[in-house]
């Protein structure tokens, strides 16, 4: 039986050690034995670049995955708001592809989209700004010219930055705009959609231009491990749970 795997908003750090142990254990566990695993962006908490792919939790992270390819599963990443600087460096450690946001594939007879999903949370009209500026090449040649300690203090006052800007922010404004999700279905010819980023897992159907599309949206990870699963045949959301170590 084929399974292909979906995750994303796993949001790795080394201040939530229970999450690296979840996908230690996914990686041990449901993982095993699929044809594909994609990663649909915020892996990684952050990621200041490729140069950093020693740090102990990276070196971890790629080696686990690098161990997947080893048995034949095909790993895929997608950049997400959070790690959308991971390159080729991450990509030929931890020995995945690199995709494009969007990114179109086929399950079965399905055609299927692929998006981390901040691009569609259009009426953060900050947050979009921000986006465009981080993502704009000359801004980003700057930013990895400079050196790696100076590029992680930078993007811990971000973080800090965004905690606070969240506390001011409406819960409908950080999820995704219908018509920013309607127009990218229509753009691509009423595929399915897959996405992560707002942290509301669910299953939505949009009827664009008289056509049925179903848009799923990843879970955020914490100690357990969420993911979808297309078996060949239909999508399903699980949650896996590994065994916690008892405390004595
Ligand atoms: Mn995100």
């Amino acid at each position: 039986m084929s399974r292909t795997l979906f995750i994303s908003d796993l949001h790795l750090s080394e201040e939530r050690p229970e999450t690296t142990r979840a996908f230690m254990a996914f990686v041990a566990g449901p993982a095993q034995g699929a044809t594909a695993l994609y990663i649909l962006g915020d892996l990684l908490e952050y990621w200041a670049g490729d140069d950093d792919v020693e740090a102990p939790l990276a070196a971890s992270v790629c080696a686990a995955l690098a161990g997947l390819a080893d048995q034949g599963v095909r790993v895929f990443f997608m950049g997400g708001n959070r790690d959308f600087l991971v390159g080729e460096g991450f990509a030929a450690r931890a020995r995945l592809a690199l995709l494009s946001d969007p990114c179109e594939i086929r399950l079965g007879d399905r055609r299927v989209l692929l998006s981390h999903g901040d691009e569609l949370c259009t009426d953060d009209v900050g947050y979009q700004a921000y986006r465009r500026q981080v993502r704009d090449p000359q801004w980003l040649q700057g930013f990895l010219g400079r050196p790696l300690a100076e590029r992680k203090a930078f993007i811990d006052n971000l973080r800090k930055q965004s905690a606070l800007a969240k506390q001011g922010k409406s819960e409908g404004i950080m999820d995704v705009n219908r018509e920013a999700v309607e127009t990218l279905l229509r753009t691509h010819g009423h595929p399915l959609l897959i996405h992560g980023h707002t942290h509301r897992p669910a299953r939505h159907l949009h009827v664009v231009d008289g056509v049925e599309c179903e848009r799923w949206v990843l879970a955020d990870w914490d100690d357990s491990a969420p993911y979808l699963e297309w078996n060949g045949d239909t999508l399903a959301a699980h949650r896996y749970r590994p065994v916690q170590p008892q405390a004595h």
